[in-house]
């Protein structure tokens, strides 16, 4: 039996956190691979270790030398060093690191730090092998991951060795420069060791006791998730429910290894297991769980008879394509046509260029863009099974005078999402909430 565990930053966080650490791995001895996280915040409105090194690669760019953001970075692994009682020559490990952070002067190396760092330590810690990711983690030349000689690698450097750590976060590109995955990017090097040595299990070890219903800053204590199946997992984590980064389940889901994700503060609590489709058990819930993200410009196109007009979505999406926009979805009617993108795409004057460019690729009657607006997915195998959910969904937000700005329903039936304005996000996640988990028949 072999379980892959990756720790995420707030079981990082200090020495005291570290003893946790240690004694969940200690606990059961198929705990063979641990992923690291730098460490996250201690307390709110603490510094987590990777913002700290975005400042510090910041600092080096203006100035050509590490700065105050690098002191803190220093202290926070000094004292975790101190408080393990480690012989570690930490003074000497953060001085090379300084020194290769100015010299490589890319922000990838820097933020690539904390992880980096924070693997050693437990390493020595636990009395265990470190194993680079630089060394094992391989992008192509495009920044994709090469995952047959990933995989690979990693067996062979694994091999032998009883325990091993691997820090999380980052590989590297053919030419060795180190990369980074997106924020949040351990649970995908998690998953990524547990795919390489075929893991029976590969348990993500966070601050929370699984996966919750919805996101608990604005549901206090909402409902557990006992299961989740990896389709399930993908919507909810891709809509902004951040306990697992989303693209973690593709190399998991290639060889059928669960997810476990359990709660370093409270390790005897049951969390959440995550399952392919097939080995899923219905949990009788309609709807499994709720997610949402603001911040998303919807562009509206109408035109009499667009549904007639051979090539026209083609025609809008080569100009999206020519500006390298991404977007999430397009509900459609039939004569009109709705883009939904995320904010952030449009800065810079890029709403103007769209307007522009699609006016005169496909002549609409109207176009529009609406801004500040959050999205909340609702999301369950159990919503193909019932009849009327959406009728309960919109009866939740419309008893709160919410208006749906738009409504997209994923094809598998296994989502719906629907649209409202920013300000009014929170309440409508509560509402929803209210009406599929507080009353259930
Ligand atoms: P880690 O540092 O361990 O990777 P993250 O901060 O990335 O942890 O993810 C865990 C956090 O995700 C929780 O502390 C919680 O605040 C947040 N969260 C958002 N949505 C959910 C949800 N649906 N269920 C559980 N936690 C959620
Ligand atoms: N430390 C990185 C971040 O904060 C990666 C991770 O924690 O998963 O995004
Ligand atoms: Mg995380």
């Amino acid at each position: 039996m072999i379980k892959v565990c990756k720790f995420g930053g707030t079981s990082m966080a200090d020495g005291t956190t570290l003893m946790r650490v240690r004694d969940i791995v200690d606990a059961d001895p198929a705990r063979r691979y641990i992923v690291v996280s730098a460490p996250g915040k201690r307390f709110g409105g603490d510094g987590k270790i990777t913002d700290l090194l975005y400042d510090t690669a910041r600092d080096v760019k203006r100035t050509g030398h590490v700065g105050a953001a690098f002191d803190k970075v220093c202290s926070r692994f000094r004292s975790i060093v101190h408080a393990l009682g480690l012989d570690l020559n930490v003074e000497e490990l953060l001085m090379r690191t300084a020194e290769e952070i100015e010299r490589e002067k890319s922000e990838d190396f820097t933020a690539s730090r904390g992880e980096y760092l924070a693997a050693l330590v437990t390493a020595d810690f636990l009395g265990a092998a470190f194993v680079d990711a630089r060394d094992v983690v391989k992008f192509d030349k495009e920044g994709k991951l090469d995952a047959e000689r990933t995989y690979s690698l990693i067996r062979e450097s694994l091999k032998g060795k009883r325990r091993a750590v691997i820090p999380g976060f980052y590989g590297s590109l053919p030419d060795g420069t180190i990369k980074t995955f997106s924020r949040g990017g351990s649970d995908i090097s998690g998953a990524i060791v547990a795919r390489a040595v075929l893991a029976d299990l590969y348990e993500n070890w966070t601050d929370v006791s699984g996966f919750l219903a919805c996101d608990p800053h604005i549901v206090p204590s909402p409902e557990g998730i006992r299961a989740l199946s990896y389709r399930e997992l993908r919507e909810l984590s891709y809509m902004g429910a951040n306990v697992l980064h989303s693209e973690s389940i593709f190399p998991v889901r290639e060889a059928d290894i669960p997810i476990l994700i359990k709660n370093t503060f409270r390790p005897g609590d049951e969390g959440t297991v995550i399952l392919p489709v097939s080995k899923y058990r219905f949990g009788g819930n309609v709807v499994t769980g709720i997610a949402g993200k603001k911040n998303f410009t919807v562009l509206l196109l109408e035109k009499s008879l667009m549904n007639t007009e051979i090539g026209f979505t083609y025609k809008v999406l080569a100009v999206f394509m020519e500006h390298g926009i991404n977007f999430e979805h397009i509900p459609s009617g039939i004569d009109t046509m709705s883009f939904i993108i995320d904010s952030e795409e449009l800065k810079d004057g890029m709403t103007e260029i769209l307007e522009r460019e699609i006016r005169a690729a496909v002549n609409p009657d109207s176009l529009r863009f609406f801004d500040d607006v959050a999205l909340i997915a609702v999301v369950g195998h159990g919503m193909a099974r019932s009849v009327g959910t959406s009728a309960r969904l919109f009866d939740a937000i419309a008893n709160i005078g919410v208006n749906v700005r738009m409504i997209d329903q994923g094809s598998s039936e296994l989502n719906i999402i629907v649209g409202v304005d920013n300000c009014n996000y929170e309440r409508t996640v509560r509402a929803v909430y209210e009406e599929f988990f507080k009353k259930k028949e």
